[in-house]
Parts: structure tokens; C-alpha cells; sequence
């Protein structure tokens, strides 16, 4: 190996490092009380990165072409993320955005423009994503009702809020995205699709 690129590994290591301290740190001092869990982590990122001189995106660059790296750093963050304070403050802050994406839903279902303090945390990126959602919904009544739902139950039981109505087990977070109202998993759903007796009167989309 050329001694540049040495100089240019260790650099990348030492980011690492560095990365790696501020979220055990994390973890010592208690989660944030505010923001999704991923957003911290990602402005501890661009400070670890500063402190070298580079940005997040050569930083990434990097952990392409170096494998080894990249699986050291997600097997030492995701260490450090299942620390128990800290799990559990990922869960809330999830809950969080579902519970904001669910009131944006009900305002554009109902027609009205949400209010910016609802949209004031949310980037361009997922405002597009939320409106698009509202396009391609069906124009289905009874959406709006599993939303309001949806919503009642992360007032009434926040700890069954995100999973299945049937089997209880976590409703993966990507069908979560498309249907944040979703009631069951993608299994239950299925398997209720296919009983003729509790089959919707509406036509509901299948993800
Ligand atoms: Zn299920």
C-alpha cells in the first residue's frame, strides 16, 4: 500500500473511531429527549467527520470501497444502539413520525392543508413521499377511519402502537411507510384477505 493511501485509511479508521465514541457516549449520557434517535446520529456524524477535515459523503465513499470498515462500524453502532435506554428511545422516536405521518394523512385525506407546524420537522424528501402516499391513495372512505384508529391507539396503548392487531409481533417498518395505518403485518393481512367472511367491502390495496 502507497503511504498516501495508508495516510487515507487511517483517516477513514480514525472517523470510525471517533464516530463510534460519541454514540457509547450516547448511551452513557442518556438518549435525546428530542428528535428521532437517527437524526442525532447523523449530526454526530458530520462533527466526527469536521473534525477530519471531510464530509459525510466521502466518508460513505469510503465505506464502499472498504468493506472490512464498513461491517466493523454497523457491528460496533449496532452494538452500541442495542443498549436498552437507547433501543427504547429509537422505539419512541419511530412511534414519533408515525404518529406525525398519521395526522398528515388525516389532514390531506380530509382535504385540508396541513398546518407548517406539522410539516416543520419533516424534510422536502418525506413531504414529497407523504403527499405522493395521498395520491395514490384509494379513494376510499374507510382510510380515513383506520387512520383516526390508527391514532387512538398511539394515544390509548403507545406500547401496541406499530404492531399487529393479530399476532402482535412488530409490523415491518417498510409496509409502516406505505400504510402507517396498517392494523396487521403482511401475513395476518393476507390470511384475512383470504377468509371470505371478513373480506372489506372496500377494495384495499395489498403491499
Ligand atoms: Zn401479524
Amino acid at each position: 500500500m502507497a503511504p498516501d493511501d495508508e495516510a487515507e485509511d487511517s483517516r477513514w479508521r480514525r472517523i470510525k473511531a471517533v464516530f463510534v465514541d460519541m454514540v457509547g457516549e450516547l448511551s452513557k449520557s442518556g438518549p435525546p429527549t428530542q428528535g428521532p434517535l437517527e437524526r442525532v446520529l447523523e449530526r454526530l456524524l458530520i462533527e466526527a467527520c469536521a473534525k477530519e477535515q471531510t464530509t459525510v459523503d466521502e466518508f460513505v465513499a469510503a465505506l464502499e470501497s472498504d468493506e472490512p470498515l464498513r461491517d466493523e462500524l454497523q457491528a460496533e453502532v449496532s452494538r452500541l444502539l442495542s443498549d436498552p435506554a437507547l433501543s427504547a428511545a429509537r422505539k419512541e422516536s419511530q412511534r414519533r413520525e408515525l404518529e406525525r405521518h398519521l395526522m398528515l394523512l388525516r389532514f390531506l385525506l380530509g382535504g385540508a392543508e396541513p398546518p407548517e407546524w406539522v410539516w416543520e420537522p419533516i424534510d422536502e424528501e418525506e413531504r414529497t413521499k407523504i403527499r405522493n402516499a395521498r395520491q395514490t391513495s384509494p379513494e376510499d372512505p374507510s382510510v380515513l377511519t383506520r387512520i383516526e384508529n390508527a391514532l387512538k391507539k398511539a394515544a390509548e396503548r403507545p406500547e401496541a402502537f406499530g404492531s399487529c392487531e393479530a399476532c402482535k409481533e412488530p409490523i415491518a417498518p417498510a409496509r409502516l411507510e406505505l400504510i402507517p395505518f396498517a392494523e396487521r403485518c403482511a401475513k395476518c393481512q393476507k390470511a384475512a384477505e383470504t377468509k371470505p367472511e371478513e373480506r372489506p367491502t372496500v377494495p384495499v390495496r395489498r403491499f
